[in-house]
């Protein structure tokens, strides 16, 4: 659907705005509560996260290497994949080796990235989703909607009714009957399956280790009932060791959650070992580049790759909260989205998504590894318009500014830096304001200003206002 549509359709649907409002200010609450409570000090904390990524950043290579050799002393297979295809073909070629037809699937936003679900598909073989939020947009065919709350715009009211029609049970709306059903239904599932897939919170490159979080007890079930566990992890996953992802830990599920600490921690060191009573039989770690390694190279926007993928930015962002994830039409939606989403699947193609930002900054302030996001969307939006570094970035085919936009800039800056002809054009606006009105809904340009927004009022006062001279850096 075309963006303006799509992005029209959701602010017009009261029931995931008012599903939104509810879920997005929870989650503020909760986070805002247990830092004041708990952490003495956040801010200390912040840094720490950021240096620890921007160092696992800078020696990328190196630790990669490194938890490559390890992993694989460990008795994990490690796989590289360059891309989407390539990833999704490991996958589908161990399985075939198996002969698996149906794959058990933790949530991992890089499988959703990659395409996953449709690439087996088409290829016979099922995927089936095991995470509460998961199951429920799996059972409507709908991607997730938040990276780490996939169903955030359902209520427990319409989950019912997905439940009922969908898995021919009676409709509840209690949270706890609710899972019940999701419980029985899994159940009957985890029985049949050889395999699971996951994602990766942090890969430990001194352990060779993965690590990951959960809180519905899903994702041990998918990585340690099957005899092949195969996790799927972006190269940005890495840290050096067990203490830096201890320190990402901390801040992580504060900002996505709330919480202390999830439910659920897993740490794969090794499939099965002789005497040990469970676990797969191999592990199988596919390290995925997917454009990031194009990204680590931009001195400014490999910053992004410090997401931890809270997705707090998201939580916090006053569009998304007004337009839900399925807005942006990406994997990755929110500010964290606006600036990977192009980036990953380019910018021709995403780079509507910049739009989605009011630069009111709330992103970079709560960002827990300090990532500049509002600064990156801006210049993101500079790139796009051929007006941004010059370097050769992102395969990035810049827009060329009209010619029309040129000369409006030029007189707007003219205007905006010289006191008497911005007094002077307030005065004529002033004044002629109210005539222009009415024909706005005939000018093209006018028109679809003033659809959303209030025509603009010019205070009597501004002859005595004083224009002050802002200098930026
Ligand atoms: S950009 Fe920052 S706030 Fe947003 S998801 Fe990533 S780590 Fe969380």
């Amino acid at each position: 659907m075309e963006a303006r549509k799509l992005i029209s359709e959701k602010l017009n649907d009261s029931q995931l705005r008012q599903n939104l409002d509810f879920a997005m200010s929870l989650l503020q609450t909760n986070r805002k509560k247990l830092i004041k409570e708990r952490y003495g000090d956040w801010e200390g904390l912040r840094e720490e996260g950021r240096k620890v990524k921007q160092n696992a950043l800078s020696r990328l290579p190196e630790l990669l290497q490194r938890f490559e050799e390890k992993a694989t002393q460990n008795g994990i297979r490690i796989h590289w994949a360059s891309d989407a295809n390539e990833a999704n073909k490991i996958i589908y070629d161990l399985a075939k080796q198996h002969n698996v037809t149906k794959i058990l699937k933790g949530k991992s936003m890089a499988s959703e990235e990659i395409h996953f679900n449709a690439y087996l598909k088409e290829r016979g073989i099922k995927a089936i989703e095991t995470d509460l939020g998961e199951i429920i947009i799996q059972l409507i065919d709908e991607p997730p909607v938040h990276i780490v709350v996939p169903a955030v715009h359902k209520n427990r009211y319409e989950i019912g009714e997905i439940f009922e029609k969908h898995l021919h049970v009676k409709r509840f709306s209690d949270p706890q009957d609710l899972n019940a059903v999701a419980r029985t239904h899994l159940r009957k599932e985890f029985k049949e399956f050889k395999m699971g897939l996951s994602g990766v919170n942090f890969a430990i490159a001194n352990e060779g280790a993965i690590w990951l979080l959960e809180n519905e007890g899903n994702g041990r079930m998918s990585t340690t009932v099957p005899d092949i566990h195969v996790a799927i992890c972006g190269i940005e996953k890495i840290v050096e060791t067990f203490d830096d992802a201890v320190i990402l830990d901390t801040l992580l599920i504060p900002s996505a959650t709330g919480q202390g600490i999830t439910c659920y921690n897993n740490i794969i060191t090794s499939p099965r070992k002789d005497g040990d009573l469970d676990g797969p039989r191999e592990v199988h770690v596919i390290l995925l580049d997917h454009h990031r390694s194009d990204i680590l190279s931009h001195k400014h926007y490999s910053k992004a790759l410090s997401c931890i993928r809270c997705g707090t930015c998201m939580n916090h962002c006053p569009v998304y909260e007004k337009v839900g994830g399925h807005a942006y039409g990406a994997t990755y939606p929110g500010p964290i989205g606006e600036v990977i989403s192009p980036q990953i699947f380019g910018i021709d193609k995403y780079g509507y998504i910049l739009n989605l930002c009011s630069l009111c900054g709330r992103c970079s302030e709560v960002c827990p590894v300090k990532i500049p996001l509002a600064e990156m969307i801006r210049d993101l939006r500079s790139e796009k318009v051929g007006q941004g570094s010059g370097e050769e970035i992102l395969g990035i085919s810049r827009v060329k500014p009209k010619v029309s936009e040129k000369i409006g800039f030029k007189i707007f800056a003219f205007l905006a830096s010289t006191p008497w002809a911005w007094k002077l054009m307030l005065w004529k606006v002033r004044l002629l304001g109210p005539l222009g009105k009415p024909f706005a809904s005939i000018f093209p340009m006018l028109k679809q200003w003033t659809s959303c927004r209030a025509y603009p009022q010019i205070d009597a006062n501004f002859q005595s206002q004083k224009l002050e001279g802002v200098i930026y850096e």
